[in-house]
């Protein structure tokens, strides 16, 4: 049987650490602030923002939410960013994804300062990635690194296969990946011969959002396989992407679903927000 890298032990550490972090600031009158801005009343999105407000509260940190109506207008909701990208005490800001349709998310996601974006969507910080000289990374895949630190897993060398390329989990899991030297290859829909690819990596991430995607002859044997897939199996049961039981068999180590990716997801945003504020503190 594998080892499985236990993502909600990982998370506990690193909540911690950033719990630590946020009582020193505050003994220095340095409170941190996370606001998440809400439009509409999307069922998931409010469970999300609801474990947000969990994970502030858990870590010392004060949590501000806007709860705006489906109708809210472009020029209503810019208009907030703008005054929170002002405000001192606001360190991070987060807008709930996905936004309704009226509304034009890239826009958004740019007018939120730099300096508080703690989802790490602002073309800059998504630019800095490239460099690899960041200040913040998008919270699934900078949470997906430190398992492996966490783990000792070394990326140097080895091949890599990330299977899906958007931009908040594939594209920069990929880039950081290459950061550690990994021998990176990016899958994706129109990907000829995936199952061979994916058979060659020594760490195969799976981030597409499909059931029982990753089969066991898509893995080589001994590789360590990260399971960013959030689904619903057929008995509505939260599952991942890959075939857990008979993948098992190959792999040397395994993320579960659920408590592997998704409890670093969100501690992360905790280490964004705290990152956040020690900048804008000067620290
Ligand atoms: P996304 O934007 O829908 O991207 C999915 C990717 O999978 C796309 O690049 C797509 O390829 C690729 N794909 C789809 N069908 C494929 C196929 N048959 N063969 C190969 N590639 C295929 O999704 P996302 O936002 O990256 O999220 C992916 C999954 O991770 C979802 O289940 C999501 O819920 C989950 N997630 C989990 C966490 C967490 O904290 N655990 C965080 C974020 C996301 P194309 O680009 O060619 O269409």
């Amino acid at each position: 049987m594998p080892q499985i890298i236990d993502g909600r032990a990982v998370a506990a550490y690193v909540k911690n650490k950033a719990k630590s972090e946020v009582e020193g600031l505050f003994k220095n009158d340095m409170p941190v602030c996370l606001v998440v801005i809400l439009v509409g009343n999307d069922p998931a999105s409010c469970v999300y923002v609801a474990n947000k407000r969990k994970d502030c509260d858990e870590l010392g940190i004060k949590s501000v939410e806007y709860a705006l109506p489906e109708s809210t207008t472009m020029e209503e909701l810019l208009a907030l960013i703008e005054k929170l990208n002002q405000d001192k005490e606001v360190n991070g800001i987060l807008c709930q994804l996905p936004l309704p349709k009226h509304l034009d998310e890239t826009k958004v996601l740019e007018t939120i300062s730099p300096l508080k974006d703690v989802d790490a969507f602002h073309p800059e910080n998504v630019g800095k990635i490239m460099t690899g000289k960041y200040e913040f990374l998008p919270c699934t895949p900078a949470g997906i690194m430190e398992m492996l630190k966490y783990y000792n897993i070394s990326a140097e060398g080895k091949s890599c296969v990330v299977i899906g390329r958007s931009n908040i989990v594939g594209k920069p899991m990929a880039m950081l990946m290459l950061h550690s030297n990994a021998t990176v290859t990016i899958c994706h829909s129109r990907t000829e011969n995936l199952a061979e690819v994916c058979a060659n990596a020594d760490i195969l991430i799976s981030a597409v959002g499909k059931a029982d995607f990753v089969t066991a002859d898509m893995v080589k044997d001994g590789a360590v396989v990260i399971d960013v897939g959030m689904n619903r199996n057929k008995e509505g049961k939260l599952c991942g992407d890959v075939d857990y039981e008979n993948v098992s068999a190959k792999a040397s180590m395994i993320t579960p679903v659920p408590g592997g990716v998704g409890p670093m997801t969100r501690a992360m945003l905790m280490c964004n927000t705290v990152t956040a504020a020690k900048k804008q503190y000067g620290i």
